[in-house]
């Protein structure tokens, strides 16, 4: 059975398709500029030189007709027909309070989703322009959403609700919600997996270090707690975000300024952060390489970005009373060996023993990088949210096959 993945943002769109039976990916790709002159669609089937192809791309629902037409291309595709698409998965940035699990879409999903548009006004319009685009074009396939927050809906209300007054949470909904839930839901399950232990029993401290960047509690399983709130900018210092910082600097600073809400806004998301403190990049790879080279900018931005990922690490072994394994993903988290070393560095009295061959070591291989006998584990696993909401995709399918065929 084959589940297409669809991961739509407002002007581009990112596809995985999955024989289930196997788990391989048969075809991936984008398309970008969607809505803009010379839209471009680049499609990679294993093993064969990547297709672009630049062609006007006014809306999603074009964009998705063009993928389905490069799926059964005669060449380059890998379906005979479109027929052989049984399921879509989509990513859902938000699901709120509405939703804890993946969930097969009907109109009162989609009318969920758009309440939530308040919450996650750049993402899940979006998302739902996909959704839209999948039903033009595939009126009779079952579609799943899988949301980035559902994962953390298991949190306690000491760990999501802010100390201001209760009536925001009531009327607004303002609270912790937690992001990269789909990538911590793999991340665990493959976690508990090598170490050869039950999810239920161990204490894990998950790192997401990517252009975003978050860390989550994982207790018997669960999500106790995580870095990011309300919306994607508080906790770990990021690429371009600050962060947490004293909420009082933001009327301070739009006063001294004179920025308007939206500047202030800008100036948090997209020019803080790694970009700020160094003055070079966004892009922890070109910040490594100049504090090689001597910049002491470079330097200080390194050492704040990890600064903050071992506090968060201490604060949340202290949460759970304890640490079973601390594990590292997404593209930093994967790729970085010297970052790693560097969180991990101030980290021996909890019992950490880095060993740095293992750690040096490049693989696409979930991998330990603690010596034996460290107590507490230190582990690479490679993410795969893609492969997650295929797998829940699946699941929902074949679990509720009379709601799939109803489901839009
Ligand atoms: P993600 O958001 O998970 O796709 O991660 C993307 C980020 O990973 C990029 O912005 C890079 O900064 C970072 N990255 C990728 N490879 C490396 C590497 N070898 N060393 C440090 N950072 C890396």
């Amino acid at each position: 059975m084959n589940v297409l993945v669809i991961n739509a943002g407002s002007s581009s769109l990112k596809y995985q398709l999955y024989d289930m039976t196997t788990e391989n990916v048969l075809a991936k790709g984008r398309v970008e500029r969607i809505g803009m002159d010379s839209s471009i669609l680049t499609h990679e089937v294993d093993r064969q030189p990547e297709v672009r192809e630049v062609s006007e791309i006014l809306d999603h629902t074009t964009a998705i007709k063009k993928v389905l037409d490069m799926l059964t291309h005669r060449k380059f595709g890998v379906l005979g027909s479109i027929q052989d698409i049984k399921a879509v998965g989509h990513r859902v940035v938000h699901g709120g309070e509405s939703f804890s699990e993946s969930v097969l879409i009907d109109q009162s999903v989609k009318l969920e989703i758009r309440k939530l548009f308040d919450l996650a006004p750049l993402h899940n319009p979006a998302h739902m322009m996909g959704i839209s685009a999948v039903e033009d074009n595939l009126p009779d396939v079952p579609q799943a959403v899988v949301f980035d927050t559902a994962f953390h809906q298991t949190m306690p209300p000491s760990s999501y609700l802010y100390a201001i007054p209760t009536v925001l949470y009531r009327k607004h909904k303002i609270r912790r919600y937690g992001f990269h839930g789909t990538s911590y839901d793999y991340v665990s399950k493959r976690s508990a997996e090598f170490l050869g232990r039950s999810l239920s029993e161990l204490k894990l401290v998950i790192c997401h270090i990517g252009n975003g960047a978050s860390c989550a509690a994982i207790l018997n399983g669960k999500s106790f707690d995580t870095s990011m709130g309300m919306t994607p900018l508080e906790g770990l210092m990021m690429g371009t975000r600050s962060g947490d910082l004293d909420p009082a600097i933001v009327p301070f600073t739009i006063n001294k300024e004179d920025l308007t809400l939206n500047e202030a806004n800008s100036m948090l998301n997209k020019h803080s952060g790694l970009l700020a403190i160094s003055g070079i990049s966004s892009d922890m790879r070109e910040v490594v390489e100049a504090m090689n080279e001597g910049n002491a900018n470079a330097k200080l931005a390194f050492e704040m970005y990890a600064y903050r990922i071992r506090k968060y690490i201490g604060a949340y072994a202290a949460a759970m009373n304890g640490l079973d394994a601390i594990v590292f993903t997404a593209g930093v988290g994967e790729n970085s060996d010297v970052l790693r070393k560097e969180v991990c560095k101030g980290l021996t009295f909890l019992g950490i023993r880095l060993e740095e061959a293992r750690n040096a070591i490049r693989s696409s291989e979930s991998r330990r990088i603690t010596t034996d006998d460290s107590q507490v584990s230190v582990l690479v696993v490679p993410t795969n949210e893609e492969l997650l909401i295929a797998r829940d995709t699946y699941r929902l399918v074949i679990e509720q096959p009379e709601a799939a065929s109803i489901s839009q």
